[in-house]
């Protein structure tokens, strides 16, 4: 609701109350709102006037879902709370980011109040203010360099997405984001332009906020191995 309600004027998070079908404006009930489930049943048709429901919902209740589970298994439960709130916000800012090119600050707001949750109880809070401060401003100071040579290349939420992220996974666990993110965003690259035959023209614009997401994503569940393996 949120990915398609934030970046539409006219819409806030409450209003309107009920969410309407975007084709017919019929009002959803609740039971064309559960999650996964009624895709399914209503067979990615809107139950009023028929027309498709985009695939989008699906995957985003699916991977929301995904990483509850996974945050719930991995982590002790009052970790795993923050982490949903950390995977919510990922999850959120990501689509769109695919869509608008943009990433809200209402997004970045829900991944840094989860940030600073985990924190607090994995016991690295005041230290992760620290690092987080560190990251932030190298990112700055990134951006302006970046954009210096290639105007829009680096924006100002993949600056705002990497600083939040950092006050969960500190100064190395933002080289792990960056590091994977950079490598599934070349990967994602060069399957794009594989299947549309050709090399992506220099126009063709993909957002990096959603890549830099899975790599915060994969950092803060994996950071104690990863450091591990690096003899960090
Ligand atoms: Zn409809």
């Amino acid at each position: 609701m949120l990915i398609f309600r934030l970046p539409r004027s006219g819409y806030t998070p409450l209003r309107p109350r009920r969410s309407i079908c975007p084709d017919c404006s019929h009002e959803l009930a609740w039971n064309d709102n559960i999650p996964v489930l009624s895709y399914i049943l209503l067979k990615a048709r809107c139950r009023y006037c028929k027309k498709p429901i985009p695939v989008r919902y699906f995957i985003v209740e699916l991977l929301t879902g995904s990483s509850f589970l996974v945050n719930s298994i991995v982590m002790r439960p009052s970790l795993a709370i923050a982490a949903c709130l950390i995977s919510s916000g990922l999850i959120l800012v990501s689509f769109i980011d695919l869509e608008h090119f943009l990433i809200p600050d209402s997004g970045i707001a829900v991944i840094a109040a989860g940030s600073l949750a985990w924190s607090i109880l994995a016991g690295a809070f005041p230290r992760i203010l620290i690092e987080a401060a560190i990251v932030f401003g190298l990112m700055i100071l990134f951006f302006f360099v970046a954009n210096r040579f290639k105007k829009d290349s680096f924006g100002f939420g993949d600056v705002e997405l990497l600083g939040v992220l950092a006050l969960a996974t500190g100064i190395i666990g933002t080289l792990f984001t960056i590091m994977i993110g950079s490598i599934v965003a070349l990967a994602a690259y060069a399957i794009v332009s594989r299947a549309q035959g050709k090399k992506l023209s220099k126009e063709t614009r993909i957002p990096f906020g959603p890549f830099l997401a899975l790599g915060g994503y994969i950092s803060l569940l994996l950071l104690p191995v990863l450091k591990n393996l690096y003899g960090l």
